[in-house]
């Protein structure tokens, strides 16, 4: 009855799913969550999408870890096996804590001083907290000894950082997409807001419907599409020859920003002279886009007061990926469309904290804020801060999540450590990782759930839930929040900071002061996050206390009595020279073109109601409720063309492996291309795609590779 429903407390917390961030309120009763509201928080301002409102109830699965298992001595590690939860427990026989630890860190440590620094690499988490992710990279580098670290980071946005670091010395976005309320013209490029990142998709409609003009850019017709003045549904994979077009014209027709060119940025002679071949004209062959679409869209963006582009995996996940971003930023350069309100350049984070982890240094080549690990500067620094002597910091950048994978292939790497990352899910090729992952000598992971990466597990450390324990987490925005505690830990369950603590002992570092506790961690993640302030100027003025009182702060901000800044780039960029530098790039066809074997092209991505591999939503009841099954989207002429009706079971089939799920009609679907999403363990899309990377930024091209179809299967 009603009764039943009211609340024993309300916690005021932020949303664990994407990088909108929104603040929310769950409230509690008997030590379950059974509601959450939005909260008033400056990136949603009460608003909610539905896996915010309904994907609260995962924590208290049946399937939830709360022992910490060892993998039995009779356990075959197969990579072809089933990684059905269910049929993966009998693997593992249960262990104390003290057991399973000292299996992990005795492995681990024993593997490191008989193999060497590198034998070891760790993945950490854009789902974990910013002191999460400062105390797992301080772990890999100061215990294990390399810079072999990484997160999903890499499969997502690791391209545009790449470009935005190059270009004008930041990764962050430059406006809040709460922005886009002040803009004329917004461009969303390769991005699908309505599904991944929803609160942010309502600011964008609001402003269509105030009367900004709303430029789409990606082959699928989006719901968004819908509300755009102007769709560009061009060929998938010919980005940069539709960019260099506009700026073309830009340039052909004298739209450019001359002064803020000539006071700000370097490098536009070379800019113009490369994009002199790229006429509309010349390029409406290669992109499908005619010539007076790519006029209008390119003027529109030039001369209009404030113009925004914000984008999304659709740009960066190619082996152009680094070049599409380039396009991007010479475009808001070569206009002066950055640093005003309205303006700018927002690649749209995905993880709830893929910002937020990527600054605390989970990236291979960085410490945290972005010091380079082959600056002998940064590393004294660095050793200085974590009392260690600096020779033992390894100067050469540590390998990215796919590389490490391949060096594991070549038995350069034997042990691993993998809190909340499921790469047997989201990596390309994922067939491949599995087998790598399989034969690591020891691979510990930490999770809340037996995924199908712990599945190939030696040690699984039971681990929090996000409403289990206290954090900082840093949206799309820079606007970094707190999260907070509502229920307590299930079992066995520990707090994953302390599970880092106790690893790290076995690598001799003595982290007692931060006073983790197995089942607490409010007083240890604020011991760590001051610790990271030291060493990251972005966040010095926003301390613990003040985040716990505001609720959120937007660096960067340097003092406690500065307002954080939402817009930056205002007057210079943080390069050497203050000025932003353009890189003019040429047309880099995608790795793997269709062809009479594989005829079609695969477009992977995520759908609205599952999260990323879907360990947390589809064991949310709602969510899983709205979407049980395994689909592929295709148009419905295409779905005639192969003799299948929707709902049809089809085997989609690639050079590196097969799937079998079912048809779902999509009109907004380009004719020659299937989109599926990455989260359906029982069909593991990840098997088909190609783990190609562009030359830059490492990242797979996940958006592109050559399928074929058949009707029937095996589901
Ligand atoms: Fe959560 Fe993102 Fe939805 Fe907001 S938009 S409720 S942050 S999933």
């Amino acid at each position: 009855g009603a009764a039943a429903e009211v609340p024993d407390k309300r916690v005021d917390s932020v949303c664990p799913f994407c990088g909108v961030g929104c603040a929310l309120t769950w409230q509690v009763r008997d030590d379950r969550i059974v509601a959450v509201e939005g909260r008033d928080g400056p990136a949603n301002r009460g608003r909610l999408c539905v896996k915010g409102r309904y994907g609260f109830d995962y924590p208290r699965h049946p399937q939830r870890l709360t022992v910490p298992l060892i993998r039995r001595d009779d356990a075959p590690k197969d990579a072809d096996a089933s990684t059905d939860p269910a049929v993966a427990r009998q693997w593992f026989r249960e262990a104390t804590w003290e057991e399973a630890m000292a299996r992990a860190g005795g492995t681990l440590r024993r593997l490191r001083d008989a193999r060497g620094p590198r034998a070891l690499a760790g993945f950490g988490s854009a789902k974990g907290s910013n002191e999460e992710a400062y105390l797992f990279q301080k772990l890999v580098r100061a215990g294990f000894g390399s810079n072999n670290v990484d997160h999903c980071t890499r499969l997502c946005h690791a391209s545009s950082v790449a470009a935005l670091l190059e270009g004008i010395g930041s990764g962050a976005v430059s406006n809040p997409v709460t922005d886009v309320a002040q803009a004329d013209v917004i461009v969303v490029i390769g991005a699908n807001p309505v599904v991944n990142h929803p609160v942010a998709a309502t600011w964008i409609k609001n402003a269509a419907r105030r009367g900004a003009k709303l430029v789409i850019i990606d082959p699928r017709r989006s719901e968004l599409a819908r509300h755009a003045t102007h769709h560009l549904a061009f060929r998938p994979g010919s980005d940069v020859a539709l960019l260099n077009a506009m700026m073309h014209v830009i340039v052909d027709e004298g739209l450019v920003n001359a002064p803020f060119i000539a006071d700000r940025t370097s490098g536009y002679e070379a800019l113009a002279a490369k994009v002199r071949a790229f006429s509309p004209e010349a390029m409406a062959p290669v992109t499908g886009i005619d010539a007076e679409t790519v006029r209008t869209v390119a003027r529109l963006y030039a001369i209009s007061p404030a113009a925004m582009i914000l984008w999304g995996m659709g740009v960066s996940q190619h082996v152009h990926g680094t070049d599409n971003a380039r396009c991007l930023i010479s475009l808001a350069l070569m206009t002066g469309q950055i640093g005003r309100p309205g303006t700018g350049l927002h690649p749209l984070r995905g993880q709830n904290n893929v910002q937020g982890a990527s600054d605390a240094g989970l990236i291979p080549m960085m410490f945290p804020d972005y010091h380079r690990v082959d600056d002998a500067a940064a590393r004294a620094q660095v050793a200085q801060a974590w009392g260690m002597p600096v020779e033992r910091l390894d100067a050469q950048p540590g390998l990215t999540v796919v590389e490490i994978l391949a060096a594991i292939d070549r038995e350069e790497i034997r042990g691993m450590f993998i809190m909340g990352e499921n790469p047997a899910m989201s990596d390309p090729d994922a067939q491949h990782a599995r087998h790598a992952l399989a034969r690591l000598e020891m691979l510990v992971v930490q999770d809340i759930f037996l995924t199908e990466t712990a599945a190939l597990a030696d040690v699984v450390l039971p681990a929090s839930a996000f409403a289990e324990k206290d954090g900082t987490f840093t949206n799309t925005d820079r606007l970094v929040q707190r999260g907070r505690r509502a229920l307590s830990l299930p079992g066995q369950a520990r707090q994953d900071l302390w599970c880092i603590v106790e690893l790290a002992r076995w690598f001799d570092l003595d982290w007692s002061s931060y006073g983790a506790t197995p089942l607490d961690c409010e007083a240890a993640a604020a011991a760590v996050f001051d610790e990271m302030r030291t060493l990251m100027p972005s966040i010095v003025g926003a301390s613990w206390a003040r985040l716990d009182r505001e609720g959120g702060v937007t660096y960067p901000v340097a003092r406690e009595d500065e307002p954080g800044h939402p817009i930056v780039f205002v007057d210079r960029f943080p390069t050497a020279d203050g000025r932003g530098r353009f890189v003019p790039a040429d047309v880099l066809p995608p790795d793997e073109q269709p062809d009479d074997a594989y005829p079609l092209v695969l477009i992977t991505g995520r759908q609205l109601e599952h999260w990323h591999t879907g360990s947390m939503t589809r064991r949310a009841a709602v969510l899983d409720a709205l979407e049980p099954e395994p689909v592929a989207l295709l148009h419905p002429a295409e779905l005639a063309r192969h003799g299948l009706l929707p709902g049809g079971l089809l085997t989609l089939q690639s050079r590196r492996g097969e799937v079998s799920l079912y048809a779902r009609a999509d009109e907004g679907m380009p004719t020659g291309t299937v989109f599926v999403a990455f989260c359906w363990y029982e069909a593991a899309v990840n098997r088909l795609t190609n783990p190609a990377l562009d030359p830059v930024a490492r990242i797979p091209e996940l958006k592109y590779c050559a399928v074929r179809l058949r009707a029937g299967g095996t589901a």
